[in-house]
């Protein structure tokens, strides 16, 4: 039987991630693999992370497990940051954490327990970042897309996409990027997003938001608008949350699902749902990453540098933005890449094809994906006007 099994074709992202570093071209460019770099290509671990991992193995005087739920205070720590201590979910005891294995562990266990609710289909804006309908088709749902993103013309179609929401029923499902959308860069407005969840009112299906740049976009409090009204103004919504981008912690596997129940007792009931499902699958989340950023969010003065770094790699990003775009109108390329600017977080998408996507790596050592999403972190003061050279000869 397991001989029956035939070899995969590499994942997508991680290929392009071997691809690049076996090009032996000294000008090629890294738009690919979606992690912070520096200028130099570096993905350093962030000042507050050492200080604090470095307290946790001095004090540390177990490994034995951790509760299902995670490092203590962790999923306090993290319904603090994303709503605040203010919000009327939050004072309400209706909007509590369980920690996962990064972001990806937190909407896989969202995925069953919206199955075990009796949900049966997601809908996803399309194009969305690729490993969502993996990780909710193993749970079970169906993923459905809907039109969401207009790639020639590099903006948010959002009366098409409005007119696929108003179709969802009582228990159908709608997946949300809480900011910083992947692979598009395009975020809803806050008009946009009222206008969502008049429908999630009127319509009664449940809103899934997706949080994985918390802080990229436009600083940790406006980043939270569309959690915070979701918590505010509906029954009850799950968000899943990652600490990969923004505390940099990648590798360990550090997430959070928040459930956000009607009242304080069906929080708890949906939380213990969340608890035994990640039971059945890999009991317990791992403790390092998440006793990070519980140790950070917890001591004031690791919160307030963990902070400023955070606000010093968003503006890095927003200055690689900026950087494009003028190079862009400098090297005479008029208002083509502007869009860039408008939009938020690590990513952009160019509108090319595929095989454009092909050419730009091949004749140019450009690398990004086959969807034209590129990361603003490989854009740089060294590589750019190679970057629009290639861009010109190309697409135009
Ligand atoms: N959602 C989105 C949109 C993402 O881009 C990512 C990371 N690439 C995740 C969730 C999950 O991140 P992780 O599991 O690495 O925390």
């Amino acid at each position: 039987m397991l001989s029956d099994l035939d070899l995969l074709a590499p994942d997508a992202i991680l290929g392009l991630s071997a691809a690049f570093r076996a090009d032996p071209r000294e000008n090629k460019i890294d738009l690919g693999v979606g992690v912070f770099r520096t200028p130099d290509n570096q993905t350093p671990v962030m000042k507050a992370v050492k200080r604090a991992q470095t307290q946790i193995v001095d004090n540390e005087s177990t490994k034995s497990y951790l509760p299902p739920e995670g490092a203590p205070g962790f999923g306090d720590a993290i319904v603090n940051l994303l709503l605040s201590e203010k919000h009327p979910a939050v004072k309400d005891a209706r909007a509590l954490a369980v920690q996962t294995p990064g972001g990806c562990g937190a909407l896989r266990i969202g995925g069953e327990l919206l199955k075990r609710a009796g949900a049966n289909k997601v809908y996803v804006g399309e194009p969305t970042w690729a490993n969502h309908k993996p990780l909710l088709s193993a749970a079970g749902l169906e993923v459905i897309a809907l039109p969401f993103y207009n790639k020639e013309n590099c903006v948010i179609d959002f009366d098409d996409f409005m007119s696929g929401v108003e179709k969802l029923e009582a228990d159908d499902v709608l997946l949300l990027h809480g900011c910083c959308h992947n692979p598009t860069g395009a975020d809803l407005t806050r008009e946009q997003i009222d206008t969502i969840f008049d429908a999630a009112e009127k319509q009664n299906f449940v809103v899934f938001i997706d949080t994985a740049y918390h802080g990229f976009g436009e600083g940790l409090d406006n980043d939270a608008y569309m959690v915070r009204e979701a918590a505010r103004r509906l029954p009850s919504t799950l968000i899943s949350y990652s600490c990969s981008k923004n505390f940099g912690l990648y590798r360990e596997r550090a997430g959070a699902l928040i459930a956000v129940g009607e009242s304080a007792d069906h929080t708890k009931a949906l939380i213990s749902h969340m608890t035994s499902l990640a039971r059945g699958m890999y009991s317990m989340p791992p403790g390092h990453g998440g006793l990070i950023v519980s140790s950070i969010l917890q001591d004031i003065d690791l919160s307030a540098m963990w902070r400023s770094e955070l606000s010093d790699m968003r503006e890095a990003v927003i200055g690689n933005r900026e950087l494009l775009v003028k190079t862009a109108q400098e090297m005479q390329l008029g208002d083509e890449l502007d869009f860039i600017t408008r939009q938020r977080g690590m990513f952009s998408m160019l509108p090319v094809t595929k095989e454009q996507t092909e050419i730009f790596r091949d004749k140019h050592g450009v690398y990004m994906t086959g969807n034209g999403r590129i990361n603003m972190c490989g854009v740089n003061t060294g590589n750019v006007e190679a970057l629009v050279a290639a861009y010109k000869d190309v697409v135009l």
